[in-house]
C-alpha cells in the first residue's frame, strides 16, 4: 500500500467515511484500468457513501422506533380487503400527514391489518427520516401511571412527545383507569397539532366512553385526536381467520355444518 493510500485511509477515517475507506482500493483501480475523469470518480465515491449512511440511518431510526414486526404496504393485500381506500393509503405514505401534525385512525375487527398497515406507516416514517416510535395502549399508560406515581411524570410525557410520529396501537382492549384517561389525555393535549400519531382500535369512536370510562374525558381526547384526522374504517374479515381457514385448521366463519 503506498504512503499516500495510507494517508487517504486514514483521513476518511477520522471523517468517518466508512464506505469510501471500504471501496477506496478497489475503486483507485476501477478508476486507472477504466480513465474514469476526476469527476466521476468522486461522484460515484460520494453517492456511495451517501447511500450507506442513508441505509444506516434508516436502520437506526428502524431500532429506535420498536415495531412488533416489519411489514410493509407493499406486502399489504389491498384485494383481500376492498373497505380499504389504496389510494387513501398512498397519499398517507406519502408521509405529508406528518409534517402537518394530523393523525390516522385505524379501526376494525381484530385480524384485519390494522397494526400490519401502522407499521407499515411507521416503516415509511422512517424511511422519510422521521422520528418514529411504536407502542401499545396499555404499556403506554401502564409506564405513564408508574411515572406519575414517582414523580417523573413530566419526563414521560416529553419522552413520548419527541418522536415526530407516535403510533399507539390496540386501544380499547382493556378499560383504561380514571387516572390512565387523564394521563392519556394529557400525552394527546401534547402532542396536539405538534406530532403526528397512528392510532388502533377495535372499537367504534361512539364506545371509546366505555374505554375511558368517563365521557367527558373520551370526548376531550376524541375531539383533539379528530380534529386534524383521517380514519380508516376496515369492515372486512381477518386475514388470521382467512390463514387458517387456508391451512384446513378451522372452517369459513358461516359456513358451520349442519
Ligand atoms: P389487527 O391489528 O387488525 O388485529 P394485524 O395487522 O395484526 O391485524 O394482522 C394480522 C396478521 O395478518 C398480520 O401478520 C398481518 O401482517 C396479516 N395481514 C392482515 N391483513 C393482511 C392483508 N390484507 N394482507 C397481508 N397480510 C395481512
Ligand atoms: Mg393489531
Amino acid at each position: 500500500m503506498s504512503t499516500q493510500v495510507a494517508r487517504l485511509q486514514e483521513n476518511l477515517r477520522h471523517l468517518r467515511l466508512s464506505k469510501i475507506y471500504d471501496l477506496l482500493e478497489s475503486s483507485l483501480e476501477e478508476a486507472a484500468k477504466n480513465s474514469l475523469s476526476y469527476s466521476d470518480f468522486l461522484d460515484r465515491l460520494l453517492a456511495q457513501e451517501v447511500a450507506s449512511k442513508k441505509e444506516k440511518n434508516i436502520a437506526m431510526r428502524t431500532c429506535l422506533a420498536k415495531f412488533p414486526f416489519i411489514k410493509t404496504l407493499e406486502s399489504f393485500g389491498f384485494d383481500f380487503q376492498p373497505s380499504i381506500d389504496k389510494k387513501r393509503l398512498k397519499e398517507l405514505a406519502t408521509c405529508r400527514f406528518i409534517g402537518n401534525g394530523e393523525n390516522v385512525i385505524f379501526l376494525g375487527p381484530p385480524g384485519v391489518g390494522k397494526t400490519h398497515l401502522a407499521v407499515a406507516l411507521g416503516i415509511k416514517a422512517v424511511t422519510e427520516g422521521y422520528r418514529t416510535y411504536f407502542i401499545q395502549a396499555m404499556p403506554l399508560i401502564a409506564s405513564l401511571t408508574r411515572a406519575y406515581a414517582e414523580n417523573r411524570v413530566e419526563e414521560r410525557l416529553k419522552f413520548y412527545c419527541q418522536p415526530k410520529l407516535l403510533i399507539i396501537d390496540v386501544i380499547g382492549y382493556i378499560p383504561i383507569d380514571r387516572q390512565g384517561a387523564h394521563l392519556f389525555f394529557q400525552l394527546i393535549s401534547r402532542r396536539y397539532e405538534r406530532g403526528a400519531m397512528i392510532l388502533t382500535s377495535n372499537r367504534s369512536f361512539s364506545q371509546w366512553n366505555e374505554i375511558f370510562g368517563d365521557p367527558v374525558i373520551a370526548s376531550a381526547i376524541l375531539d383533539r385526536i379528530l380534529h386534524h384526522s383521517t380514519t380508516i374504517n376496515i369492515r372486512g374479515n381477518s386475514y388470521r381467520l382467512k390463514e387458517k381457514v387456508k391451512a384446513g385448521l378451522i372452517r369459513e366463519p358461516g359456513t358451520e355444518q349442519t
